[in-house]
């Protein structure tokens, strides 16, 4: 029997990653940080000079891409070709990057059954933007995280800020609402909640609240 699956989606800094991390550290499951997929593959793109509207060039990358995501203590190593990228695919160049190869329908079907392969018992959390929608449309539970472009701005202000990045917070917005735009108005596998899945808008909440809201959700679905 397959694995059971919680699919997370939203847009950029809904705090899915937070979220997906702590659920899979609490219910011992695998996790799936799809969007570290795109960003790799942006990043791969970069390296190998291919252009970001290439949908040929990238959708063969895309599907012989040699990369590993290695599970540790600290979150998810990403090795690409060999080189550790975990902190590469984090720029901001890279989003960018990532949305635009995204947006190409060739790439989202090479990249399908990599996603899928995530799958594996005990459970699989699922973090994305068409977890719910396409790769995963039979998961158990499905949640759609959202929070007002402003405290997503704020948020991630705080998160680089504690990394040691200097970053403008109007600088943040205006690049959230960009990717937002373009995850959003693409054709194919555009960043919507699924029928099925539960709505939770974040603005103003706590990571612990937010944790509760999913929990229960997902315990009144498995
Ligand atoms: O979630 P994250 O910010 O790492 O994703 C980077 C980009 O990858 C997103 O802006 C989006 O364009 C793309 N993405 C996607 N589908 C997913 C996950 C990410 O199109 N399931």
């Amino acid at each position: 029997e397959q694995a059971p699956v919680i699919t997370i989606d939203g847009p950029s800094g809904a705090g899915k990653g937070t979220i997906c991390q702590l659920l899979a550290n609490k219910l011992g499951w695998h996790l799936l940080d799809s969007g570290a997929i795109y960003r790799v593959l942006a990043l791969a793109a970069i390296h190998h000079d291919v252009e970001l509207d290439n949908e040929e060039a990238l959708s063969l990358l895309a599907a012989h891409l040699d990369v590993q995501f290695q599970a540790g203590e600290d979150g998810v190593k990403v090795v690409l070709e060999g080189e550790e990228v975990s902190k590469a695919i984090r720029s901001q160049e890279c989003a960018d990057a990532a949305s635009k190869v995204a947006a190409l329908p060739r790439v989202r079907e090479a990249l399908l059954r990599r996603q899928r392969a995530f799958r594996d018992h005990p459970g699989l959390i699922a973090d994305g933007r068409d977890m719910g929608t396409v790769v995963f449309p039979s998961a158990q539970a499905k949640i759609f995280l959202t929070a007002s472009a402003e405290e997503r701005a704020e948020r991630r202000y705080a998160q680089l800020k504690e990394k040691g990045y200097d970053v403008s917070i109007d600088r943040l917005l205006g690049e959230i609402r960009e990717r937002d735009e373009r995850d959003s108005n693409r054709a194919v596998a555009p960043l919507k909640p699924a029928e099925d899945a539960l709505e939770i808008d974040t603005t103003g909440m706590g990571i612990d609240q937010v944790l509760d809201a999913v929990l229960s959700h997902v315990v009144t679905s498995l």
